[in-house]
């Protein structure tokens, strides 16, 4: 196989950690496995500087990037970031995960991903536009309502990719409401696309429960990440009567032993964009955030938070994926060796580019779906795409991850092998 020359191999990279879950599903894929280098290499990559004119005059310049990694299955589909430590090799690997992740939940795309190194947060509003406005202007050149379609990630939300969606439409010269999804409702988004990926891994996390015969109510629930996807997890396990002990974000962990009031925290949260400070709790140390008996673990934050020494010692049952990549390789073959189950990413975090999905074909037809229609189709998608990974894991007597990876690489795979390679 020949190694990229334009990633590092440094071993807590995401994009080494990506392509390790390669290797452990290469076995598994029979007269396929011939193609599998296909996963090994992005299709596209494309940086972008990105000059910025600031509030106070000055001029900054920014790094952006898209990458499409497999378009084998249809439009590249995937979010943008905005995050001080983006780079190359995490866009890359997010890109990748979105092919497995459309693939595992059988919906009709390939795999993209786009971000700029900036911390949004130090931005002003309008800098923060014009910022968005020149990035989707660079890659222009890529993304199209049928060739590869943007979303929110970490860092961006609906009101940036209204900004997507008005720029792109600028420079074509008409409104294309299907060049991005999350967007506002009234241009062109889809009710429940905010809190879908929050439903999804309530959903998945639930079905994998009923399955191993651990119990919702009463559970005890540690969740890293208060953003859309962490605070809509918690939201919904705390509806469905477990305790949410722990949470942690940028600014602190927090810990009541009762369960955290939700409904005080998100109105604290809501005026401070950040945990810290919130007195429904007491505030401990990360070290012993990643300590506390609990039943269920939901990172929801960012990659490459279990590592080795702490899957060690998480003391927990069930382990549920929101973030992109947050665990280790390692640490995942010593929490399978623990009997920790883990809901992998690609199918636990897949409600959301679901309904972007549902968004997209919503846009194509200019006709649009009720809430309840929305919830009802994502709800039979996600839960018939988790049964057949659980299937899959039984069948093959390996993890719910390898499980998922085998589902969607046999898919990506069968597309790229009976597309052939043009020229011949
Ligand atoms: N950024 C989200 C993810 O990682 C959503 C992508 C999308 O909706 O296209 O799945």
């Amino acid at each position: 196989m020949d190694k990229l020359s334009y990633v590092s191999d440094s071993p807590t990279s995401s994009w080494t950690t990506y392509l390790r879950q390669i290797d452990r599903v290469a076995p598994y894929l029979g007269e396929l496995t011939r193609w599998v280098d296909t996963l090994r290499h992005p299709k596209r990559a494309l940086i972008v500087d990105i000059p910025l004119q600031m509030d106070n005059g000055t001029i900054c310049h920014f790094e952006g990037y898209r990458v499409q990694h497999n378009l084998s299955r249809g439009p590249g589909k995937g979010g943008i970031r905005y995050h001080p430590n983006v780079n190359l090799d995490e866009i890359m690997a997010l890109s990748a995960w979105m092919t497995i992740k459309c693939a595992a939940v059988n919906l009709p795309y390939g795999g993209a991903k786009g971000g700029i190194r900036v911390d949004p947060f130090l931005l002003s509003e309008s800098e923060l536009e014009r910022l968005t406005r020149r990035y989707i202007s660079e890659i222009g050149i890529l993304i199209g309502p049928q060739k590869d379609i943007p979303a929110p990630d970490v860092g961006t939300n609906g009101r940036v990719m209204a900004w997507v969606m008005d720029t792109y439409s600028m420079n074509q010269g008409t409104t294309v409401t299907g060049i991005v999804t999350g967007k506002p409702i009234h241009l062109g988004g889809s009710l429940g696309r905010e809190k879908a990926t929050g439903r999804g891994v309530f959903m998945t996390g639930r079905e994998v429960a009923y399955r191993e015969g651990i119990q919702i109510k009463g559970s005890r629930v540690a969740v890293q990440g208060f953003g859309n996807v962490g605070s809509e997890t918690a939201r919904l396990f705390t509806e469905a009567g477990a305790l949410v002990i722990a949470i942690q974000d940028h600014s602190a962990s927090l810990f009541n032993d009762n369960g955290i009031d939700l409904v005080k925290l998100f109105s604290w949260h809501n005026r401070y964009r950040k945990i810290a400070g919130f007195q429904g709790a007491q505030e401990i140390n990360t070290d012993e955030f990643w300590n506390i008996q609990i039943d269920i673990f939901i990172p929801a934050a960012l990659e490459g938070q279990i590592t080795l020494e702490r899957a060690k010692n998480l003391d927990c049952k069930l382990i549920l994926e929101g973030a992109n990549g947050p665990t280790y390789p390692e640490a995942d073959d010593i929490l399978n060796e623990r009997g920790i189950i883990i809901v992998p990413d690609v199918i636990c975090n897949a409600g959301g580019v679901t309904v972007s999905y549902f968004e997209w074909v919503q846009d194509m037809a200019s006709f649009f779906w009720s809430e309840d229609e929305i919830n009802l189709r994502m709800d039979r998608i996600t839960i018939e795409a988790m049964i057949n990974v659980w299937n899959k894991s039984k069948e093959k007597k390996c993890s719910l991850r390898t499980a998922a990876y085998i589902v969607a690489c046999e898919r990506i795979l069968m597309a790229r092998k009976d597309r052939g390679i043009y020229p011949g």
